[in-house]
């Protein structure tokens, strides 16, 4: 029997008697991180790690049972050991290590390995068997240079104050926009963020994350900005009131999907920023590697592809089918 196995609640051990990210409610829920196709309310017991505490109350209520433990440090549940570990995906992302009469499993969650001053580095843990992401697991996937691009988004923005325009940024409004803010010059001109955004910085700000000064966008600070100002915004916000106050605006969307063409297009946006907080082609590949396992599944996104590729390698691949749809603006 599998230490982990998927039932129609989501991925459960059955010698611990807990799940990870399950998608319907369970007695005890393992949680990697608090995007909403990871963390779902309905559960009796939550556990996560120290900096995800803050978001995931945020997100499923006040009200939770969570028990939170800082990465790296292990936990008994049943017998079973289990531990956090940061995945570089989002402030208080984890890969969840769970240890069971010698035999280690590694869930990664969703993860990154390009750097982000926003959270703790992805870190390798060495396993027998890795749960792997792959939502951009094909050859064409390929991040350029963090720095590169925020370089380039300031010379964009630059460019739209000279032609007395606005810039809106469509980011997702949890991990990519908060990415964002924390890189941006703050004296370049005014920034605003719209109040989805706005609303989590402080539990960034709780664990140390610095941002440049920011002012609510709301059709009055839009108005006095406008041609000024750099707005984020979530992709939700794309053809709002609120973006329309700011009078003349340039559109862009940050995310992983810019790197192909069509998205683009299908995004209506000026410009499109390559930036993911997921790891490309080359980061799957080097983490999967970095781990050690000799059983890899594989789950999210380009599934098949990233199977045959391992098993070609001479991995024991498998596709697990989970029911994480993939965050889609996310990316
Ligand atoms: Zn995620
Ligand atoms: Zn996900």
């Amino acid at each position: 029997m599998d230490l982990l196995q998927v039932t129609d609640r989501g991925l459960w051990c059955q010698a611990g008697d807990f799940h990870i990210d399950p998608w319907r409610g369970v007695d005890r829920a393992l949680i990697t991180h608090a995007h909403a196709d990871h963390a779902r309310a309905g559960s009796r017991h939550y556990l996560c790690s120290t900096p995800c505490a803050g978001i995931l109350r945020e997100r499923l209520g006040q009200k939770i049972s969570v028990d939170a433990i800082p990465y790296g440090e292990r936990k008994t549940i049943n017998g079973v050991t289990v531990s956090f570990h940061p995945a570089g995906h989002l402030l208080g992302a984890a890969q969840i290590r769970v240890e069971h009469r010698g035999e280690i499993w590694v869930v990664s969650g969703d993860y990154k390995t390009q750097p982000d001053p926003t959270c703790a580095p992805f870190e390798p843990v060495r396993c027998n068997t890795f749960v792997t992401e792959s939502t951009f697991g094909l050859p064409v996937y390929h991040w350029p240079d963090p720095q590169t691009v925020i370089a380039d988004l300031h010379q964009w923005w630059q460019h739209n104050r000279e032609r007395d325009r606005t810039s809106v940024v469509f980011a997702y409004s949890l991990g990519k926009a908060q990415r964002i803010l924390a890189q941006l010059d703050g004296e370049a001109g005014p920034i605003l963020v719209h109040p989805a955004i706005e609303s989590l910085l402080p539990h960034y700000e709780a664990e140390g994350i610095r941002f440049p000064k920011t002012q609510t966008a709301t059709r009055e600070t839009l108005r006095e900005t406008a041609g000024k100002a750099l707005v984020i915004a979530p992709p939700a916000a794309d053809d709002s009131a609120l973006v329309r106050a700011a009078g003349d605006v340039s559109t862009a969307f940050a995310s992983g999907w810019m790197a192909v063409r069509g998205m683009r297009r299908w995004r209506a946006a000026d410009r499109g920023f390559v930036m993911s907080d997921h790891a490309d082609w080359r980061g799957l590949n080097d983490a999967i590697a970095a781990t050690g396992a000799s059983r890899v599944l594989v789950t999210h996104g380009y599934t098949q592809p990233m199977v045959r590729w391992l098993r070609e390698k001479g991995l024991d691949a498998d596709e697990l089918a989970t029911s994480f749809r993939g965050e889609g603006n996310e990316e």
